[in-house]
């Protein structure tokens, strides 16, 4: 069997277009949404995402500005750009990218952001309502993924989903978001007895242990539908050949560029069991940054314009 492959670009790009749309309708109207984000010391990845979440505002026609803050910033200092903008009645969002550099305390700086600005939904209130199936914001990895999944037409309720980690950010909000669609949800993490027996049952399983390739084709269940979540460099020449073996156009991309992306799942071998998959780059990724967007969207519709 080979899977099909699940577009996240294609189906970010659409949800681009529909933010963009409501985007105007609030033109119209003389408002204009706005994202901040606080990106503190100078941790290489972050530096990364928060430059194309600025680019996707922009494109978007969302307002947003970057607060960059040396690694040294102390809780105070941090704190206290949290109340400027959560008193900015301009301001909708606001996102702190992490990981924090050490010595600064997460939930404390999580916990000061406005809830009603929250567009990570990182905020205790934000998580609890969550949990009671009434969310406002919801974590954007694995709110993506239930667009792809419903837009992509692959059914949840009455479904066994397996969801390998259990961080704030993916696992859980994923296994929440699954389990108020009716689907049977089982949640991994790195103490879990036998992984791929447990992984084996399900009929969607979404990986997001950050594992290189942990999720080989015996871990799944022939027909099931995989979500990779996982980002990885690979920055080896046998590793490219190992994982993707006979890619010409992959190998090509990492002559050129030193590099590729791969994920949680070992992908070419898993295609060949799975009925549909993500791949990576592609999949999950651009979904993240459209959920970003369209919370932005709806903080501002919230905020400034009666909704
Ligand atoms: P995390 O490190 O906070 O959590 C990882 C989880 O996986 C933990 O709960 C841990 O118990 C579990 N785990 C670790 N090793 C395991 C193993 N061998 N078997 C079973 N479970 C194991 O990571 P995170 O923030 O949830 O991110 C996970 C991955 O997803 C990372 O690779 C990260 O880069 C990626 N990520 C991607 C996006 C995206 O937009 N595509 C967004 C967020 C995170």
């Amino acid at each position: 069997m080979t899977a099909r492959i699940l577009d996240g670009a294609a189906v970010a790009r659409t949800i681009r277009e529909e933010v963009a749309a409501r985007v105007s309708e609030l033109a119209v109207r003389g408002i204009r949404p706005r994202l901040d984000v606080v990106l503190v010391g100078d941790d290489p990845a972050s530096q990364v995402y928060v430059r194309s979440k600025a680019r996707a505002c922009e494109r978007a026609g969302i307002a947003s500005e970057t607060h960059r803050l040396p690694a040294e910033t102390s809780q105070a200092e941090l704190e206290a750009l949290i109340d400027r903008l959560d008193a900015d009645p301009e301001v909708d969002g606001i996102l702190v990218q992490l990981p924090l550099p050490p010595g600064l305390d997460t939930h404390r700086v999580l916990d000061r952001i406005d809830p009603e600005k929250d567009v990570d939904g990182f905020h205790p209130e934000n998580v609890g309502l969550l949990v009671q199936g009434r969310p406002r914001f919801v974590p954007c990895t694995p709110a993506g993924i239930m667009e792809l999944l419903d837009r992509e037409g692959i059914a949840i309720e009455g479904r066994h989903a397996v969801v390998v980690g259990r961080s704030d950010i993916v696992g859980k909000p994923m296994a929440l978001l699954l389990l108020h669609r009716h689907a049977t949800v089982t949640v991994c993490h790195s103490r879990t007895a036998d992984l791929a027996a447990v992984t084996r049952r399900a009929d969607i399983l979404v990986a997001a242990a950050g594992r290189l390739a942990l999720v080989g084709p015996d871990h799944v269940k022939p027909g099931a539908v995989v979500v990779d979540v996982g980002i990885h460099r690979l920055t080896e020449r046998q590793d490219v050949e190992r994982l993707f073996p006979g890619d010409a156009a992959r190998r090509a991309r990492f002559e050129e560029k030193g590099s590729v992306l791969t994920g949680d799942v070992d992908f070419v071998r898993v295609a060949e069991v799975a009925s549909a998959i993500t791949p990576v780059p592609g999949g999950v990724g651009p979904l993240t940054i459209a959920m970003l967007l369209a919370n932005t969207v709806a903080s501002a519709e919230r905020r400034k314009g009666g909704a």
